[in-house]
């Protein structure tokens, strides 16, 4: 008759896997709305394909690059409207440059966004940035450098039970929010060895849906110059090789440069899913550095340059366009990332919100059913007390 949870109320303590933006939002949503969050974040820092790399050039100068996303932008009222409180809390801005593509061709600039269309935004000073605030929150208790290796319900306990990757305890939880798909998919035994946390067999009518998650790589060249390529106020780049060039200022020493995917996955296929060693990364630099220059445009020698892998750049399917977010209501499970809504900073914002959300409100349900079976009883209708799990 009464849904399970009304003697298990959905309060209380819930572990988000995965610091990026995804899983940042969705921490930072959960924690306002009453509930307790431990997040859990296999690198060093926050920021997943928003991060910010630190390098250090021979001469000891210390470089960063946003090596990921470059920058961001949003057509969906919720998501800007946290930009809104982003901005107003100094974490972002509107990167107001020309942006437009560059024509191989004629070796020119065309086709520049028509102002105030399109805007775009930036972390400040980075793009790992927002993630680092968010994941600061009141009521979010943040690890890095643990890798969760163990995603397990215990079916006697209607809990979950994390482990990290060496198999030690990291606590029980009435709900979990798994922001990455190698966190279940094979992908993560053909990198690891071992099989991956959430076995989807506990989730059987989403397996289906979510098992194969395609992904395309791509390599970012990281390059910084002495002077800025003054003649074409060429100050930052994004440039997807034989396909456009953008032009920008803001980042002085970061050059991020994308070739198509195929170029990525042709290695990959030759060098198989391990990290590349610097050997391979410096003969990729070289490579993609020389296409840079193919654009004909005055371009100095740089003093530092190196070639970075994402092995998982961007998701290729959807996998929950309308939903935003895959739910289990029964488990507590929810599974979040821009593989859900589409392969960008956007869509991973919009799957972290809806996921947060449908756990507060599975919480309010959850409340109101109580209220009910204790007016059934007969207690008063203002002194009811919710009984919040902790664990
Ligand atoms: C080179 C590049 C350029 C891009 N350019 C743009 C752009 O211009 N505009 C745009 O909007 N988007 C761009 N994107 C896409 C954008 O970066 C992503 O869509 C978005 O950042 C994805 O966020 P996410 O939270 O879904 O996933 P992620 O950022 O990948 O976060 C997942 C996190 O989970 C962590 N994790 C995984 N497994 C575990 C585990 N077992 N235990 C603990 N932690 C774990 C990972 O370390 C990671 O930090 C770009 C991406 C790349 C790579």
């Amino acid at each position: 008759m009464f849904d399970e949870h009304i003697m298990n109320p959905i309060a209380t303590k819930v572990a988000v896997v995965g610091a990026g933006i995804s899983g940042a939002v969705c921490a930072s949503n959960l924690a306002k709305n009453g509930i307790a969050v431990s997040l859990f974040e296999s690198a060093r820092g926050p920021g997943g394909r928003m991060s910010r790399r630190r390098e250090i050039a021979e001469d000891g100068r210390e470089l960063y690059f946003d090596h990921g996303a470059p920058y961001f932008s949003a057509t969906n009222t919720d998501v800007e409207e946290m930009i809104r409180v982003w901005e107003s809390r100094g974490l972002v801005a509107e990167w107001k440059q020309n942006f437009g593509s560059f024509d191989f061709i004629t070796k020119k600039f065309v086709n520049f966004d028509k102002e105030g269309l399109n805007k775009k935004y930036v972390g400040i000073p980075g793009m790992n940035t927002i993630c680092r605030a968010l994941c600061h929150e009141p009521g979010i208790e943040s690890k890095f450098g643990v890798m969760v290796g163990t995603i397990e319900w215990l079916e006697n306990k209607d809990l979950w039970s994390l482990k990290d990757k060496d198999g030690h305890d990291l606590g029980q939880f009435n709900g979990v929010v798994t922001s990455d798909k190698s966190t279940f998919s094979q992908r993560f035994t053909q990198v690891t060895g071992k099989p991956p946390p959430l076995d989807l067999n506990m989730i059987p009518g989403f397996a289906d849906i979510i098992k194969d998650v395609a992904v395309r790589p791509c390599f970012a060249l990281m390059v910084a110059f002495e002077n800025p390529c003054l003649q074409y106020h060429l100050k930052a780049s994004h440039l997807r090789i034989q396909k456009y060039l953008a032009g920008h200022s803001v980042r002085a020493v970061s050059q991020d440069v994308q070739p198509p995917e195929q170029y990525a996955e042709n290695i990959i296929t030759k060098s198989g899913l391990q990290k590349p060693s610097n050997a391979a990364l410096t003969e990729i630099a070289e490579e993609l550095f020389q296409e840079f220059q193919r654009t004909g445009l005055d371009i100095s020698q740089p003093f530092f340059k190196k070639a970075h892998r994402w092995g998982s750049a961007f998701p290729v399917t959807s996998t929950a366009k309308n939903e935003k977010c895959i739910w289990d209501g029964k488990k507590l499970l929810a599974i979040c990332g821009d593989f859900c809504v589409s392969p960008n900073v956007e869509g991973a914002i919009l799957s972290g919100f809806t996921a947060a959300s449908t756990f507060s409100e599975a919480k309010l349900v959850s409340r109101q059913k109580m209220r009910k079976v204790n007016m059934c009883n007969g207690m008063q209708y203002d002194k009811v007390v919710i009984p919040l799990l902790s664990v």
